[in-house]
């Protein structure tokens, strides 16, 4: 859609940088040398390459950029909007979709699944007492994927057969995809309701309207933006668990290495560490977890990456830095045993560093650590989590492994209730995944992905009937939205 500002903006703006720093850049088109008029007015275009052009005046201090004002164009309205395409997006989309929704789909990756597919998971975890969506999809990568995918119910899956089987979900189900596209931005009305997301990506910054719109950013990115309010990590510092880089491997035969393989049992993780630590080699994850997927292709996961913010660019590449050095430094001193090991090698490593914490956003309900240990049951359950508490260490002071205080208080299955995925602060917004609103101990145990995908089912669910109703999401309850989609 062609932007134009009119020349009473245009005035306005030359006025205000008038004395400052007029920045441009060099044209998209070389051939197009334009008037200063014309700079303004230039129009996204997907086939000339033309760009909407920056204009900003540097600051006296020289720290910051004022950015001028300008238009950006609406690239979509639908009933519903999810942010991001990780297995949480997936469940949302999926459901507001079949329920009769019009969805769209953003995503940053160049696949859906998040860290099922950009971070090369391949196991799937808690899934096991779920119905709907979570379970079809098990049984489609089992179906799809290899004997061992069938032989684990689809949990042990093959991350290109993930990537392959959500797309093609989606676009049965009419979900319009997009990847390669960024959330940067989030408007409100007078009423404080969230009426439109802004993206940045190759077509340039647009913005998307929708009547209901769903975080599964995974970090909070969308209900950061709409101003609500959140928590992160423990501890005055925010304290987070690390990161961790996972990678497939290749070049062993599996019945030659079998002990070390994890779906023999836990037991396999010691061993491989012992193996690993008596030839010198010292991951910085201590459970290194070696998982068999099909015909000698393995996922290996034994990288923990400390004390790195979710939200800080510099410090998340360098860390991506370290961690894949690591990770080949760790095959290659494996493949240096011989025998069995010579030609271990890397296939790929992930191109998404896994992130296991980010923004938790406040919602109607916070599920805490005495909810896990008390068995919380709740008449707005959307579905029971059976997983542990599981914190992984937070420095390298420790076991380098798990951190057991905070297991203390113990856990019995407990139900994660609607309101929780009901933004507290904005009106029109959900959460699913590991976003949800929870502490910092309940978190690690509700944020596997067996959990995130009927989060997701639910959030997108209560998004469709609050469109069709013309309400908002806390003005629903959970059996009427269940009952409504029945
Ligand atoms: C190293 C590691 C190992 C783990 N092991 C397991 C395991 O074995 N089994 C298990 O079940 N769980 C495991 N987990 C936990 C689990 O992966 C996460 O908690 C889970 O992925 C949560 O799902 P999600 O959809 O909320 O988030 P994510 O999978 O993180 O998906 C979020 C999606 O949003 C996209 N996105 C983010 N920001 C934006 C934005 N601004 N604009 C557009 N798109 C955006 C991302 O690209 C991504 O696709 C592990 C996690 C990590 C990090």
């Amino acid at each position: 859609m062609p932007i134009h500002l009119t020349s009473q903006s245009r005035r306005k703006f030359l006025k205000r940088t008038a004395g400052g720093l007029l920045l441009s850049s060099t044209l998209a088109s070389p051939d197009t040398v334009l008037g200063d008029e014309n700079k303004q007015t230039r129009t996204p275009n997907p086939v000339s390459g033309d760009v909407l052009r920056t204009q900003g005046e540097l600051t006296a201090n020289g720290q910051q950029i004022l950015e001028a004002e300008r238009a950006i164009p609406v690239a979509g309205t639908t009933n519903v909007l999810v942010c991001g395409g990780g297995p949480a997006g997936m469940g949302a989309a999926l459901a507001a979709a079949r329920a009769g929704a019009s969805v769209q789909l953003l995503e940053v990756a160049g696949c859906l699944g998040g860290v099922w597919t950009a971070g090369l998971l391949t196991k799937i975890l808690d899934a096991g007492n779920k119905s709907g969506i979570m379970a079809e999809l098990l049984k489609k990568f089992a179906e799809r994927g290899s004997s061992i995918a069938r032989d684990t119910s689809g949990t042990v899956y093959d991350p290109e057969v993930a990537k392959l089987v959500l797309e093609e979900l989606c676009v049965e189900a009419g979900v319009k995809i997009r990847l390669h596209t960024r959330l940067v931005g989030a408007v409100l009305n007078q009423d404080n309701r969230l009426i439109a997301v802004i993206t940045e990506s190759k077509s340039g910054r647009e913005a998307w309207l929708a009547d209901q719109f769903v975080d599964c950013s995974g970090d909070g990115d969308l209900g950061a933006h709409a101003g609500c309010r959140f928590d992160v990590g423990v501890g005055a510092d925010c304290s987070c668990q690390p990161m961790s880089m996972l990678a497939l491997l290749t070049g062993v035969d599996p019945d030659e290495i079998r002990p070390y393989i994890r779906e023999t049992g836990s037991e396999a993780k010691r061993r491989l560490l012992k193996l690993m630590e008596g030839h010198g080699i010292t991951p910085s994850y201590r459970a290194p977890t070696l998982r068999h997927l099909h015909s000698g292709i393995y996922s290996l996961m034994t990288n923990h990456e400390y004390g790195v913010s979710a939200f800080d660019a510099d410090a998340i590449t360098q860390a991506t830095i370290d961690a894949r050095k690591e990770v080949h430094a760790i095959v290659n001193g494996l493949r240096q045993l011989g025998g069995a090991w010579k030609e271990l090698s890397v296939v790929a490593t992930a191109e998404q560093i896994g992130v296991r914490e980010g923004r938790r956003i406040r919602g109607r309900y916070q599920i805490t650590a005495e909810d896990l240990a008390n068995g919380l049951r709740h008449d707005e359950a959307v579905c029971r989590a059976t997983f542990p508490i599981d914190v992984h260490a937070l420095d390298e002071s420790g076991n380098k492994e798990i951190s057991r205080q905070f297991k203390i208080n113990g856990k019995q299955p407990y139900d994660i209730p609607y309101p929780a995925l009901v933004a507290a602060d904005v009106d029109g917004l959900l959460l699913a995944g590991r976003c949800i609103s929870g502490d910092f101990v309940a978190h690690s145990s509700y944020r596997v992905t067996g959990n995130s995908v009927p989060m997701g089912e639910a959030a997108g669910l209560g998004a469709a009937v609050a469109a069709k109703k013309g309400v908002l999401p806390h003005e629903l309850k959970w059996q009427e939205i269940k009952s409504f989609a029945s």
